[in-house]
């Protein structure tokens, strides 16, 4: 992974932003700027330098991980090392301005920070300038990342061979999980989904002890993590015969999402390809069933900017990598929901793991 490339951009947003330093603490922001992957660290970026905190459990890790950034291993935690480190450098007199990110800082966290710089450094509020760099995939990621949905859709013939009257719906997950890990996956990167009958119409249905009914529609919606990086797919099954009037829930769901992968393109807005998927269920008389956006970005966590919903005005670029998820729910009923990874392309974009989504019946 080119971790220089990445700090050398994030550098430049800094400079644009006026900031003296950038204290980084989400674990997935510092995985993407350094390669670390264990579970304590904190980062301080700045103008022409960035230092990687840690504490004495992952020296060697950090040794064997860490990229573009100076290693220091302390006897505490790590954010207090950084910030013990920052006022030791800083100097008092002219006090500089360090960037935080308040969504990865809780309130008593930045109080003792703030304390231990001092006179040093002013805090400011930076929000998400990490994630605007991950937003835009390079092709490691964008291979990573198709590794994975390729892994994640295998387990749709996993399901499909477990789903059967009678059986739970956590079996059925067990089985896709446990087919994960020996395809290779690290682990699943959210709590797989599989919502039988009425529970089909639970938009999140994590995967319950309930028995699969004898007949209906199951929402399965799952994904890996392979490489560090997620996957994330949905499939609607049928079991037994479906009516007409359930027919024409799934085929219109199967047209809006059809219709929003096609609307995908660079230059377009993320607000527009929810447009596309909203319309094709408008006409069909199921639009107040949609009742979440229609998709995410994907990348080394599961929901990742941008939000592919209405009002949203993120415009799309080559590289960024999104899900494409409309969903009909009638309560008391069922639901349905196809969901799709997609790569935006120079021109249109490309679904990650082409996987049938005709209406499949067991
Ligand atoms: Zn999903
Ligand atoms: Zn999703």
């Amino acid at each position: 992974m080119d971790y220089r490339g990445r700090l050398k951009r994030l550098q430049s947003v800094l400079a644009e932003k006026r900031l003296d330093g950038l204290l980084v603490t989400s674990l997935p922001n510092i995985r993407y700027l350094c390669g670390f992957t264990g579970s304590a660290a904190a980062l301080v970026v700045l103008p022409d330098s960035c230092y990687f905190f840690t504490d004495g459990r992952y020296t060697q890790q950090a040794h064997e991980e860490v990229r573009a950034a100076k290693t220091k291993v302390a006897r505490k935690a790590a954010l207090a090392a950084a910030g013990e480190w920052l006022a030791a450098t800083g100097k008092k007199r002219e006090p500089k301005k360090l960037g935080v990110d308040g969504e990865h800082l809780s309130l008593a966290e930045a109080a003792r920070l703030r304390k231990m710089l001092g006179p040093t450094f002013r805090v400011r509020q930076a929000s998400a300038l990490v994630e605007r760099l991950r937003m835009v995939k390079d092709e490691e990621e964008i291979e990573r990342l198709r590794q994975a949905a390729l892994l994640g859709s295998t387990l749709f013939d996993t399901a499909l061979k477990a789903i059967r009257p009678g059986v739970s719906e956590a079996e059925v997950a067990a089985e896709m999980e446990f087919a994960a890990r020996r395809a290779g996956a690290e682990g699943m990167a959210f709590e797989t989904i599989v919502a039988a009958g009425e529970r089909s119409a639970l938009p999140h249905g994590r995967a319950s002890t309930a028995a699969i009914p004898g007949r209906g529609l199951v929402v399965c919606d799952f994904g890996v993590i392979l490489a560090g990086y997620c996957s994330d797919m949905t499939r609607t099954v049928y079991l037994g015969r479906p009516s007409a009037a359930e027919r024409y829930v799934y085929e219109a769901v199967r047209e809006a999402q059809l219709a929003a992968i096609d609307a995908v393109r660079p230059g377009r807005s993320v607000g527009e390809v929810d447009r596309a998927a909203r319309n094709v269920l408008k006409k069909k008389g199921l639009a107040r069933y949609f009742t979440h956006s229609t998709g995410h970005g994907v990348g080394l966590e599961i929901h990742e900017a941008p939000r592919v919903a209405r009002e949203q005005s993120e415009i799309l670029q080559p590289g960024m990598v999104i899900t494409i998820e409309p969903g009909v729910y009638l309560p008391g009923r069922g639901g349905v929901r196809i969901e799709d990874m997609v790569v935006v392309k120079e021109q249109r974009c490309e679904v990650l793991a082409p996987v049938c989504k005709e209406l499949t019946t067991v």
